[in-house]
């Protein structure tokens, strides 16, 4: 049996006809950039978070420059970014100017709150000073809400903006216990400042190319980073400041309308696939199960393992016709790219050991049960070869 890491054509056969119509229809209006389809996505997109504003552009890297340089972040600052992390994240960052700081992640894989806590302190493990830091992104990694709201408490004692990068965790949201028996659903992005989407082809909600998105309740940031990501403009040839081509493309627009309708459809089909691995995967001991607590509601955009054997698990199952990923094999600071940043081996302990132990498991919408089994038996049969 075949077992994809993940099929976007399931996808895209399942929508053919509506999505074909609505594409066609927007071909034939001839307004290819802004325009009614940006408009009516953005409004559907901010509503389906919980937001009062939402700015299309081009990626999610845009989406985390923009945020950051609404914010005010720029040269000779430096901002707090986990380490295991896809790189846009610490990219944005230099982007603007400023430095990336990163931090190690916990047992969730998400921001480590105590170790955010002593970098601030300059007292982490690197003792850095931390007079320079003016932001901090949170990342809800493999689509589980990082805890915000431990994080702000953190951002506000500090002085420090807050964008969350929320490029894998469309729709995840945390509970906040309200008074008395009264409960709200927390949306990513919305504790923040913003809230930086991806829409990548393979993310939760993907376009048919790049694509991405700001959401934000701060009416003057939202206008500021819709100058920003169209040229420091908002009226036709008057310019405020140099900015860029960020704008997201109308065709994407109107793919992603059509989509969102169906995203919720979506997320519970990740959520019942994760539901079927972690029921099967829980009793074999060489495999630990993503961690999930009951307030935080997971979109599982990745199913992430750690298993004993690693790579000749990913070798055997690869063997067997069993697709998987690593996310992510090398944590930043010992990535080229910033080797100038002066980190070294051994300076994140639980990132470095855990890119070993990682592996991404086929994870999408479509994946049937049978495939699932398929995934775990083979994972079975490679252990019980071992013993
Ligand atoms: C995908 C992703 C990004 C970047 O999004 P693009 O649309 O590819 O620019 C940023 N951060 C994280 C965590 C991502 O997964």
């Amino acid at each position: 049996m075949q077992v994809p890491f993940v099929d976007l054509k399931q996808q895209y056969q399942s929508l053919k006809n509506e999505m074909d119509s609505a594409i066609s229809e927007f071909i034939a209006t001839g307004w290819f950039v802004g325009g009614p389809a940006i408009a009516g996505f953005e409004s559907d997109f901010a509503d389906s978070h919980n937001a009062k504003y939402c700015v299309g552009v081009n990626s999610g890297t845009s989406a985390l420059h923009a945020s950051l340089w609404g914010l005010g972040v720029g040269i000779g600052d430096e901002v707090l970014v986990p380490v295991n992390t896809f790189i846009a994240t610490a990219e944005a960052v230099s982007l603007t100017g400023a430095k990336p700081i990163f931090v190690d992640h916990d047992d969730s894989y998400n921001l480590d709150i105590d170790e955010l806590k002593q970098t601030l302190e300059g007292k982490g493990r690197l003792g850095l000073p931390a007079d320079n830091i003016k932001a901090i992104i949170p990342v809800h990694l493999y689509g589980l809400p990082c805890r915000v709201d431990k994080v702000l408490e953190i951002a506000q004692r500090y002085g420090l903006s807050m964008v969350e990068d929320c490029c894998q965790a469309h729709s995840a949201y945390s509970i906040d216990s309200l008074s008395g028996e009264e409960s709200r659903k927390n949306y990513v992005g919305t504790t923040g400042s913003t809230g930086a989407f991806s829409f990548y082809p393979s993310k939760n909600l993907g376009a048919f190319g790049d694509a991405g998105a700001i959401i934000t309740n701060d009416e003057k940031l939202a206008q500021r980073m819709r100058k920003f990501v169209d040229h420091g403009s908002t009226t036709k040839y008057q310019h405020e400041f140099p900015g860029h081509n960020y704008r997201i493309s109308g065709i994407q627009a109107t793919v992603l309308r059509v989509k969102l309708k169906y995203l919720q459809k979506c997320t519970d089909g990740r959520r019942e696939n994760a539901r079927l691995y972690n029921e099967a995967l829980i009793d074999i001991a060489e495999v630990e199960v993503p961690p999930e607590t009951q307030n935080d509601y997971h979109v599982y955009h990745l199913y992430v393992i750690r298993a004993k054997e690693r790579d000749r698990l990913q070798e055997f199952l690869k063997n067997r016709g069993v697709s998987t990923g690593l996310h992510y094999p090398k944590p930043l600071h010992l990535q080229d790219a910033y080797s100038n940043l002066g980190y070294k081996e051994g300076d994140f302990p639980r990132a470095e050991k855990y890119c070993g132990e990682i592996l991404s498991l086929p994870m999408f919408p479509e994946l049937q049960r049978k495939q699932i089994e398929y995934v775990v038996d083979s994972i079975k049969a490679f252990y019980s070869k071992e013993n």
